[in-house]
C-alpha cells in the first residue's frame, strides 16, 4: 500500500522545542519520558512537562508520541508501570517502546495507547516486523539498517505504518546495541546518555588485532584529528521519493539533544521537501541543501538507504544565493507595527544584522536600529532577556515562535 500524504516527525527534547518543532511544520513530535527513553539526561523534562505538551499538540491537532524505548533492567519496572499508568491518564498518540517487558506491560496498564516498535527494537526483516504486527503493533519504526529495496518488501507485506529517520546523527552500531560510552565513561548510551565515544579524537595511527602480525587497520586523519569510528551523519533529503515510493509513511527527524537553530531550518527543510513530495512537484532546492549545511555535521551520508548513489540523482533548481555565516539570536514573541519583540538567545547588539528563519524571508537581511523595552533604551540585550528592536525597515510575515538568526558574515 502506498501513501502520498506522509507525516513530518520531530524531535521535541523540550517544551520549547516541542513548540518550535511544529511552528515549523512538524505533523507529530516524540518525547521522553524521563529516565526511561534514550534521551534520558534531559534536564527540564518531567511528566508535568509532559501532560502539558501533549495537551499543547492536541489543542493543534498534530501528534506526540512518548518513548519508553531502553532496555530495562528489573529496578527499572516500577517506574516504567508508574509512567504507563500516567500515559493511560494523559494519552499521547503512541508510545514508542523497544523491549517486550514494555509491550507486556503497556498492554495491561495503558492499554489504550497505540504502540509504535522503535528503531532501537532492530527490525531488519519482515518476519520480524509481522511478529509485531500481529501483536498489534501500528507502526514499525525501520531499523537505520535496512535498504530501500528492504523497505518495499516490508511494505508489500505488512499493512502497518512505517518510519524512518531520514536526517540526524548516526551509530557506528546497530542502533541501541553499543557499550562503547558505557565501558569509557560508565554513561550508558541505552540510558540515553551517550557521551558520543565513537566521535572522539584518538591518538592512534592504526589498529591491529594482536594475533594479526602486519595486517593494520587504517585510521584517517583530517586537520581537525583522527577519527576512529565516527560515522556520518544521516540526510536523505534530495532521495526522499525513494523513501516515499517504497512505502514510508513517516519521515523521522533525530535530535532531542540538538538546540533549537538546528531544530528549525532542518524542520522547515524537510516541510518544503515534503510539501513539494505530496504536490508531485519534488525539486530539490539548493537552498534547502545549504540550509542543512549551516549545522555543524560530519559530513552527510545516505548510511544503508541506497547502496550506491542513483547514477543522476535528483534534479536541483540550481539557484546559487549568498551563503549566511549565522548564528541563533533569539525567538520572536510579538510582532507590533514599529518592531518585534523577542527572547534573546544570544548577545544582540544596535547595528547587528539579522534575519527571520520564515519561507521567502531567510535571504533578507535586516538592521537593528534600536533596542528597547517600555521605558528604557538598551546598549546590549542578553540571553534570556525580552525586549524590542526596532529594525532599518518593514517586516512582513513575521509571527511569534518565529526563529531570529544573527548574520556573522555575507559569503559569497
Ligand atoms: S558511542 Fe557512538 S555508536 Fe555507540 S551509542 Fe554512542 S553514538 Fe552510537
Amino acid at each position: 500500500m502506498k501513501h502520498n500524504k506522509y507525516e513530518l516527525l520531530a524531535p521535541a527534547g523540550n517544551f520549547e522545542k516541542l513548540q518550535i518543532a511544529l511552528h515549523y511544520g512538524a505533523d507529530a513530535v516524540y518525547m521522553g519520558v524521563p529516565e526511561l527513553s534514550l534521551r534520558g539526561n534531559m534536564k527540564d523534562m518531567n511528566l508535568d512537562v509532559l501532560k502539558t505538551s501533549i495537551e499543547y499538540v492536541k489543542k493543534q491537532n498534530k501528534k506526540i508520541y512518548v518513548t519508553i524505548n531502553i532496555f530495562p533492567h528489573n529496578k527499572d519496572i516500577p517506574l516504567i508501570i508508574e509512567n504507563l499508568k500516567f500515559l493511560e491518564e494523559i494519552k499521547p498518540h503512541a508510545i514508542i517502546f523497544s523491549d517486550p517487558a514494555v509491550y507486556k506491560l503497556a498492554k495491561k496498564y495503558a492499554p489504550s495507547i497505540p504502540l509504535h516498535i522503535s528503531t532501537q527494537a532492530n527490525v531488519t526483516n519482515v518476519e520480524s516486523a509481522k511478529f509485531w504486527e500481529d501483536l498489534g503493533i501500528e507502526r514499525i519504526i525501520l531499523a537505520r539498517e535496512v535498504s530501500i529495496e528492504e523497505i518495499k518488501e516490508f511494505r508489500n507485506a505488512l499493512n502497518c505504518d512505517l518510519e524512518a529517520f531520514v536526517h540526524g546523527s548516526l551509530c557506528i552500531a546497530y542502533s541501541g546495541k553499543c557499550y562503547l560510552s558505557a565501558y569509557m565513561t560508565n554513561r550508558s548510551a541505552n540510558k540515553g546518555e551517550c557521551t558520543n565515544s565513537c566521535r572522539w579524537k584518538y591518538s592512534v595511527y592504526y589498529l591491529k588485532e594482536e594475533t594479526r602480525d602486519g595486517q593494520f587497520f587504517p585510521v584517517f586523519e583530517d586537520d581537525r584529528g583522527t577519527y576512529v569510528m565516527s560515522s556520518k551523519d544521516l540526510c536523505i533529503i534530495e532521495y526522499l521519493p525513494l523513501l516515499a515510493d517504497a512505502g514510508v509513511n513517516s519521515f523521522k527527524i533525530e535530535g532531542r539533544m540538538k538546540g533549537i537553530n538546528y531544530l528549525a531550518g532542518v524542520v522547515k527543510t524537510y516541510r518544503e521537501a515534503i510539501d513539494l513530495l505530496e504536490k508531485g512537484s519534488f525539486i530539490v532546492k539548493e537552498q534547502w541543501l545549504r540550509e542543512l549545511n549551516l549545522f555543524s555535521n560530519r559530513g552527510y551520508t545516505t548510511g544503508m538507504y541506497l547502496g550506491e548513489h542513483p547514477v543522476n540523482g535528483y534534479q536541483h533548481d540550481g539557484k546559487s544565493r549568498n551563503q549566511l555565516d549565522i548564528s541563533l539570536g533569539g525567538v520572536v514573541q510579538q510582532v507590533e507595527s514599529d518592531g518585534v519583540w523577542i527572547l534573546a538567545r544570544d548577545k544582540i547588539y544596535p547595528k547587528d544584522s539579522i534575519i527571520f528563519l520564515r519561507e521567502g524571508l531567510e535571504e533578507e537581511i535586516y538592521l537593528v536600529k534600536e533596542i528597547r523595552t517600555s521605558n528604557k533604551i538598551m546598549n546590549v540585550l542578553k540571553n534570556g532577556e525580552i525586549a524590542k528592536l526596532i529594525l532599518d525597515k518593514e517586516i512582513k510575515n513575521i509571527q511569534p515562535l518565529d526563529i531570529i538568526r544573527k548574520v556573522k558574515t555575507v559569503l559569497k
